[in-house]
């Protein structure tokens, strides 16, 4: 079979006429980005949120776009597309024009744990987006079922360790933070537990207080509710050190896991190619949101950490978190399966 060209005589090189007209459009094309730009935001601001509500990330997410509508001008719209361990909402943002009408939380299951084991997830967390600004960084905590007999982490080891497949937990999602770290928990302590992945904690953690999985992985932000309430029993922290919110709980550290001992984050960015007006616009109204004393209460007293960096130290910072889950995944020989 011979293949034919269905355009035989297109030439390689353009006449300079059509050259002339291509840069003519192209400039044209421009004007209204930079004018558009200028006038942002010019109708409503959608952010979505790639996990259920009730988690961290729509927390923060609303928090953040009820104050940020003052700042803007116009309103920001939380819009949670939950699933695929918060792939599916991530997906949506990187197809979206560069125009600032939609921004997505990135958190740290987003940007590193679950790009660094799902080779199909689609998007390249480095490259396919525009970082605007790490808002918090969060501790998480393993908590039970007060049904479950383990009141700290050494009773709860040594459950595991005597019933191999007898428990399992709940997560915001496959390759979520807290199925990685669980996984990596599991290899390093040599116990067995069944992954249950739901679409975000708000999801896991109505099923961990209903009794249905007896061990959650949380971000603490939607957790310390419900351990405060008593529906949960917390057992250990990933936090640089004892949270003053949960004095008694020990951290990963603390108990010779210091791989564990990571925080999760949660920022926002837009579709690759954002313009830098918009970008600054966006990062200038968020940080000024945050920094309101009712917001930066708000937040911090779910336990986290203000972080309000600039676009390049968000884009550094997933960076490093992406390194270092993909050296989990090596060094672990972790997998979806
Ligand atoms: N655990 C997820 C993360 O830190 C967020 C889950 C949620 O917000 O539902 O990336």
């Amino acid at each position: 079979m011979t293949l034919t060209r269905s355009r035989p005589h297109l030439p390689l090189l353009a006449p300079p006429r059509t050259l002339f007209a291509a840069l003519v459009l192209a400039a044209h094309a421009c004007l209204p980005h930079a004018a558009q730009a200028q006038d942002y935001p010019a109708k409503p601001v959608r952010l979505v949120v790639p996990f259920a509500a009730g988690g961290t990330t729509d927390i923060v997410a609303r928090v953040i776009a009820n104050g940020a509508a003052a700042a803007l001008g116009q309103p920001m719209i939380v819009d949670n597309k939950g699933g695929g361990g918060g792939a599916i909402g991530t997906l949506e943002v990187a197809r979206q024009r560069p125009d600032g009408y939609t921004l997505g939380m990135a958190t740290v299951s987003t940007t590193a744990s679950a790009p660094a084991i799902n080779k199909k997830i689609g998007y390249d967390p480095l490259t396919d987006f525009t970082p605007i600004i790490n808002i918090a960084a969060t501790p998480n905590v393993v908590a039970v079922h007060p049904s479950f007999p383990a009141r700290d982490y050494k009773a709860f080891l040594q459950a595991l360790k005597n019933n191999p497949g007898k428990y399992s937990f709940a997560t915001a999602g496959n390759a979520s933070i807290g199925h990685m770290q669980m996984e990596l928990f599991k290899s390093l302590t040599d116990t067995f537990m069944t992954h249950i992945p739901y679409r975000g904690s708000g999801p896991a953690l109505n099923d961990a207080v209903a009794g249905q999985v007896p061990i959650v992985f949380d971000n603490l932000p939607s957790a310390l509710p419900f351990i405060k309430s008593g529906q949960l029993v917390a057992i250990v922290v990933a936090a640089p050190q004892r949270l003053a919110q949960l004095p008694g709980v020990a951290t990963f550290k603390e108990v010779g896991l210091e791989a564990v001992n990571r925080m999760a984050y949660y920022g926002v960015v837009g579709p690759k190619g954002l313009p830098r007006p918009v970008v600054d616009k966006v990062a200038a109204a968020i940080k000024r949101t945050a920094e309101l004393p009712e917001v930066k209460k708000r937040i911090e007293d779910t336990g986290s950490l203000l972080v309000l960096n600039t676009p390049d130290e968000f884009a550094a910072q997933m960076r490093a978190e992406l390194a270092v889950y993909q050296k989990v995944v090596e060094t672990q020989k972790l997998t979806l399966d």
